[in-house]
């Protein structure tokens, strides 16, 4: 009997013509290439069918309801949390405008949070969108560059939000994307540079485009765009932009616009009234503008508002309070091997010293912690003990030999 050569049965080829074949029931074969295709059809045909479920607005947390969730996660930032909810609350209201005749079209509030690293405006975008059940994507925008350069195209944001929507590009549609240090995209210096800003200007061009609404193709798998690459339309309109960032030496700016404008009448009057300990509060739009953020983008992210630093008090309360509190969270790791663990007061007292000791902020709180815990989290497990108390004398011999030098960095 003759031998017959195995073809792929999609496409026919012989296995001399292919990379490879997997097999399947009564002599079926398909060849590598064909399975990639199947395999992207398959793709796209789940992309079109969202799995979100409509949001109506009787499900649509009020802005209170939202605060009041923030508040079991975020610690102080009452008026971050105030302005974030109403913004929220609503670009999700304008989600479910109905076409009207009246000619009203709500606009988007996309928001600016300008505050210190570390406390707490990834946090702060991040609980809102656990709230809302809607995908949520964090970018650095120190890796954006310019189409062209080195680093990521602006469109590997929606990248990004794509990936955590499961490709789900509807649910993409009404996600929230955090721009972490929008601050380092600012071009140096007020005047318009002749010369090309790589890193500032264009990509701030760049990132207008998404800002504003527009229908954007995005490279499924993020990074530079390549011309066989297939791309995803992503329509902009309906994803929140919550934009964040530290703006080192803002504050320069924001008093130097306010003395001059409180010069000559009643100047003395005017400036003994300013917190000079926290000048973020008076932050304007003008002075973004000064640091070096193009007008442009200022007016598409409307909501400004900023972040008190935080202090020795709300350090504290940020170790315990928290719905998942750093201390909340040992305890539970301890009470899975039925071990209850408990701090002493003296303790928390001495992590959240050691953190302003380190200047360390909120970030450092849980590198002590962990720094302190770690012998016993390695020994404990293995020991018949039903209790365990962390005294100072060993919170302190720990973090003593500990590399301080380590936790700086963490
Ligand atoms: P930022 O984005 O402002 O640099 P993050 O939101 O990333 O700072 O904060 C870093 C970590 O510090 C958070 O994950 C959280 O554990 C803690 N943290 C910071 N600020 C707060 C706060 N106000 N309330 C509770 N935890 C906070």
């Amino acid at each position: 009997m003759a031998k017959t050569t195995k073809k792929c049965s999609f496409c026919g080829r012989p296995e001399s013509q292919v990379g490879f074949f997997i097999m399947g029931m009564e002599g079926a074969h398909i060849c590598d290439e064909c399975a990639v295709q199947a395999s992207d059809i398959v793709k796209e045909n789940t992309l079109s069918k969202s799995k979100l479920p409509n949001l109506n607005k009787e499900q649509l947390p009020k802005p209170i309801e939202i605060k009041e969730y923030l508040d079991e996660y975020v610690i102080g930032q009452d008026e971050a949390k105030k302005f974030l909810s109403v913004a929220v609350y609503n670009h999700y209201k304008r989600l479910m405008q109905e076409k009207t005749s009246d000619d009203v079209e709500i606009e988007k509030s996309n928001i600016i949070m300008v505050g210190y690293t570390g406390t707490g405006k990834t946090l702060l975008a991040r609980t809102i969108a656990k709230k809302l059940h809607v995908p949520f994507a964090i970018v650095d925008a120190t890796v954006l560059t310019e189409a062209g350069y080195v680093g990521e195209d602006i469109e590997s944001i929606l990248t990004r939000l794509l990936q955590v929507a499961d490709y789900d590009v509807k649910a993409a549609e009404r996600g929230i994307v955090f721009i972490d240090e929008i601050d380092k995209i600012a071009r140096k210096g007020d005047n318009p540079s002749i010369t090309r800003d790589v890193s500032g200007e264009g990509v701030q061009q760049g990132l207008l485009k998404l800002l504003e609404g527009a229908i954007v193709n995005v490279p499924p798998q993020g990074g530079r765009k390549h011309p066989d690459q297939k791309m995803i339309a992503v329509n902009t309109q309906n994803i929140l932009f919550v934009c964040g960032g530290a703006f080192d030496g803002i504050e320069k700016k924001i008093a130097s616009r306010l003395n001059t404008r409180v010069v000559g009448y009643n100047a003395a009057k005017g400036t003994e009234q300013l917190d000079k300990h926290n000048m973020l509060q008076y932050i304007a739009p003008q002075d973004l503008k000064s640091f070096g953020l193009i007008p442009e983008i200022i007016g598409r992210l409307p909501i400004l508002t900023y972040l008190e630093p935080l202090d020795r008090t709300a350090l504290r309360r940020i170790l315990t309070e928290p719905k998942n509190s750093i201390i909340k969270q040992y305890t539970k790791l301890f009470k899975m091997d039925d071990i209850d663990l408990t701090f002493a007061e003296e303790v928390l007292e001495y992590i959240v010293d050691k953190a302003i000791e380190f200047k360390l902020g909120a970030r450092g709180l849980r590198s002590i912690t962990e720094t302190i815990m770690m012998d016993e989290m390695f020994e404990m497990p293995s020991r018949n003990v039903k209790e365990l108390t962390v005294s100072l004398t060993y919170a302190q011999s720990k973090l003593e030999k500990a590399n301080i030098h380590r936790l700086k960095t963490a």
